[in-house]
């Protein structure tokens, strides 16, 4: 199913089997019947033991033979050994970036850029099965997202950013666009490859060469993306990657010879990556945290805002910086709503990434596993009444249940703070007013939802919205073609679309 929707398929009951119940079971009561597993197989990967960092085309271990492991968050089982960047291993990338960018890359016709975008693109769906699995098994995300959104996605930021290598001028037209030089690129670990693309195709369009810092816990991805990288025959130091911790990434956005600096993670980051550019001449996008609203009115589709609700907050186990994470519904509707919810996550199915019907995975790392479970417990603490459908959870493995608050105070932490989480804040509104209020009322500004039938409803409540990305009956659709940031913590720059490469080039007057 596309974009995160999340499947509300039934199975039929076995002859002779007690029929299921109908919907509309009580609260905690699960659908009492059960999918055979269909894992999907890991032989569709070769995960190898080791993998070095990428620099200038080839790959190879860190200055100092320092490692580390990368771990399936489902299973909690070692995956690989990393290579772990050193600051001379960050200087070596660079150089090397720099000499590809002035010597071939900046100096190659945008069509000829535009024949190996082309070429990696094509690559990555031919090997689509095998990034989507590796994916899945480093971030613990199922497998059908990563299979139907994430890797998709991935490829048609390459498909779309080839078709602009050749045709900058008419990108901006009147205006001569010269690449930025090398770009320090640091992606987070909750849409590791799809993170990668928005920042690496944008960049090769342009002109730019880039050094890319993956997080630790998910770098699987973008080193079999080195490898499509020699295999499209990429020339050498036109992409490296050089997993590594946070000090690394800071080591790269401090370099002199960087450019343009794109981050996408925390906000504690990010604000720290703004200090370190002050004062310098280099280019900065953060896209950074989220709370976003998500609005239902009394006249719309009942059934396909929860649908909606459910693939806003729950999508990639919540960990999407521009998460639904607090519902705002009309009074009038407020309880048809939750009620609606509670029935529809009871049919959630929490569990092994690797199962194709699986539609909630693995928390990433432990230490986010931990912060959820925090910030829920604070939820409860300030008293907002908590709900989870019963359901069994793997042994082990870094799992947790849908979770859905409702009695929410604009003040408690659960409404505030962004969790990152499979965790829903309900509050309710009475009037668009007081809705845009809500909304508004956060230090965020990433991304909002309204459902209503009334499109004058939806262009008065889109002006009205502090967020760089209001969807209308609809949430989380991304296409390569659409600008995507924020406004306040949330952020600054766009990516995607023709925003998205202007943040790679400096516009010259003819
Ligand atoms: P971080 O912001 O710490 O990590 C994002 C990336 O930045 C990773 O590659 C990380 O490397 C790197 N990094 C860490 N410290 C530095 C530094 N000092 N200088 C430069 N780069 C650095 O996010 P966390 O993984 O710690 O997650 C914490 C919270 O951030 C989450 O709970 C969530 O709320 C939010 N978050 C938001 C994301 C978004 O998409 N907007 C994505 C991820 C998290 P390393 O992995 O090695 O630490």
């Amino acid at each position: 199913m596309h974009n995160g929707q999340v499947s509300n398929d039934k199975t039929v009951a076995p002859a002779g089997a007690t029929p299921p119940a109908p919907w509309g079971l009580g609260d905690g009561q699960a659908i009492p019947w059960e999918y055979a597993p269909a894992p999907e197989s890991r032989d569709i990967v070769r995960v190898r033991e080791h993998y070095g960092l990428f620099i200038d085309g080839r790959e190879r271990d860190s200055s100092d033979g320092a490692t580390f492991t990368s771990v399936d968050p489902a299973t909690e089982q070692p995956l690989a050994t990393i290579s772990k960047a050193t600051v001379a291993d960050v200087n070596r990338a660079v150089a090397a970036a720099k000499k590809a960018q002035r010597k071939v890359w900046g100096e190659m016709p945008g069509r000829e850029r535009a024949k190996y975008l082309f070429r990696i693109a094509r690559i990555m769906q031919e090997r689509a099965r095998e990034l989507a699995v590796l994916e899945t098994l480093d971030t613990g995300k199922p497998i059908k997202e990563s299979r139907d959104v994430d890797i998709p996605l991935a490829s048609a930021h390459f498909w779309y950013y080839a078709g602009w290598a050749d045709k900058l001028e008419y990108a901006f037209p009147g205006r001569v666009a010269k690449p930025l030089g090398v770009a320090a690129q640091i992606i987070p670990w909750n849409f590791p490859l799809l993170m990668l693309s928005w920042k690496i195709a944008p960049a090769l369009a342009a002109g730019n060469t880039v050094v890319l810092k993956p997080a630790s816990t998910t770098p699987l991805s973008a080193l079999l993306f080195a490898e499509i990288c020699q295999q499209a025959d990429l020339p050498p130091g036109v992409v490296n990657i050089i997993p590594g911790p946070g000090d690394i990434g800071m080591a790269l956005v401090r370099h002199p010879d960087i450019a343009k600096v794109a981050f996408t993670g925390s906000t504690e980051i990010g604000k720290k990556i703004q200090r370190a550019v002050a004062g310098t001449d280099k280019v900065l996008t953060l896209e950074l945290g989220g709370k976003a609203a998500n609005i239902v009115f009394e006249d719309a589709a009942l059934d396909q805002a929860v649908e909606g609700i459910v693939n806003g907050i729950y999508f990639n186990q919540g960990e999407v910086c521009c998460a639904g994470s607090r519902l705002l519904v009309q009074e009038s509707v407020a309880d048809e709503i939750v009620e609606r919810l509670k029935n529809r996550l009871a049919t959630l199915r929490v569990g092994d990434p690797m199962d194709k019907n699986t539609d909630v995975g693995a928390i990433n790392n432990k230490a986010q596993l931990d912060k959820i479970t925090e910030l829920v417990a604070s939820g409860v603490a300030e008293g907002a009444e908590l709900y989870q459908p019963a359901c069994d959870l793997p042994e082990r493995g870094w799992f947790f249940r849908p979770t859905l608050f409702t009695g929410v105070a604009q003040s408690h932490r659960i409404a505030k703070e962004e969790i990152f989480g499979p965790v829903l804040s309900v509050l309710t509104f009475r009037t668009p007013d007081e809705a845009i209020e809500k909304a508004n009322n956060t230090a965020y500004g990433l991304s909002a939802g309204i459902w209503t039938e009334k499109a004058s409803k939806v262009f008065a409540m889109v002006s009205a919205m502090k967020a760089g990305v209001v969807w209308a009956n609809t949430f989380n659709r991304f296409d390569p073609t659409s600008p995507f940031g924020g406004y306040k913590e949330s952020g600054f720059g766009r990516e995607g679309g023709m925003h998205g490469l202007h943040a790679y080039v400096r516009l010259e007057d003819r």
